[in-house]
């Protein structure tokens, strides 16, 4: 008797470690056997990870931003799998190595039988996009939502930044979020430090540290769980208001930004400055310059 089918939604997904603290995520859609890698920063792991799990051939890579530690994979792939298609963001089509499909803000992407949508997620960088599979129940937020964190606002504003994030706080609850990085402990310390009050949070903090210990990963986290204990999503809680010495007046994105500019730091400030008179370079002395780090 035939194996029954894998029932409708399902997305095998398998995460791989690389660099310091990258993620690539490494989809399988069982219905068609379709593959994708999101965001790799690196081709060999990926090759090993489907042969060990025997997926066969890579179809796709999904691109959220043109960073190299999400991209610096992808024309290797390619020569790997003659057949790959990179799909990525629209807005940011001309850094995107290798780009083959373009997707933006509202569109709807068929992964085998499973269908993805998009949003524009502006702020980490301009063209950055998310990507969720609805049925599946799974977000891949790329460098705008960690858990217990965002990204940097490398090119782009405050405002623009809580647009994007709330648009992904709004999915459904359920949504399993696998973020790019492993930053979740040392965004716990911040956030603990603005939110101590807030139980949710001390009690995912010391999951988070025992997760550490054992040396396993600490995503995919769950939205729900991300909206009760993320210092980012969570403007409107008074300790964090008060934390950053905002008024109850203020606007959500004003408090947002606050917070992010406490959690840069002065690392951060230095970061943001040399990314600005990095961006302006012509790309391949940019790529040189990068690749010394
Ligand atoms: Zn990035």
């Amino acid at each position: 008797m035939a194996a029954a089918p894998p029932p409708l939604g399902t997305l095998d997904v398998a995460i791989i470690p690389v660099l310091s603290d990258n993620y690539i995520w490494l989809l399988r859609e069982p219905a068609s056997g379709r593959t994708a890698a999101v965001d790799p920063a690196l081709a060999p792991p990926v090759i090993a990870e489907l042969e060990k799990r025997g997926w066969g051939e890579l179809h796709y890579i999904l691109n959220t931003h043109h960073h190299l530690d999400h991209t610096s994979g992808n024309l290797d792939l390619k020569k790997a799998f003659p057949g790959l298609k990179v799909v990525g963001p629209r807005a940011d089509h001309r850094r995107i190595p290798g780009i083959d499909v373009q997707l933006g803000d509202g569109d709807a992407w068929q992964f085998g039988g499973l269908e993805m949508r998009v949003f524009d997620t502006p702020g980490h960088t301009r063209g950055h996009i998310a990507l969720w599979f609805p049925r599946a129940e799974a977000l891949f937020p790329g460098d705008t939502l960690f858990s217990i964190g965002c990204g940097m606002l490398f090119e782009g504003d405050p405002k623009t930044m809580w647009g994007s994030l709330s648009k992904l706080a709004s999915l459904p609850k359920e949504t399993r979020v696998y973020c790019a990085h492993e930053y979740t402990a040392s965004n716990a310390n911040f956030a603990a430090g603005i939110n101590p009050a807030n139980t949710a949070l001390l009690e995912r903090k010391a999951r988070v540290e025992e997760a550490r210990a054992r040396g396993e990963p600490t995503l995919p986290s769950l939205l729900g769980d991300e909206l009760a204990v993320n210092p980012f999503l969570r403007p409107h809680d008074p300790e964090i208001r008060a934390a950053v010495g905002l008024p109850p007046g203020a606007a959500d994105w004003e408090v947002f930004g606050a917070v992010r500019r406490a959690k840069d730091g002065p690392r951060g400030r230095f970061m943001l400055a040399f990314y600005a008179v990095w961006d302006r370079l012509p790309a391949p002395l940019g790529r040189a310059i990068a690749a010394l780090f």
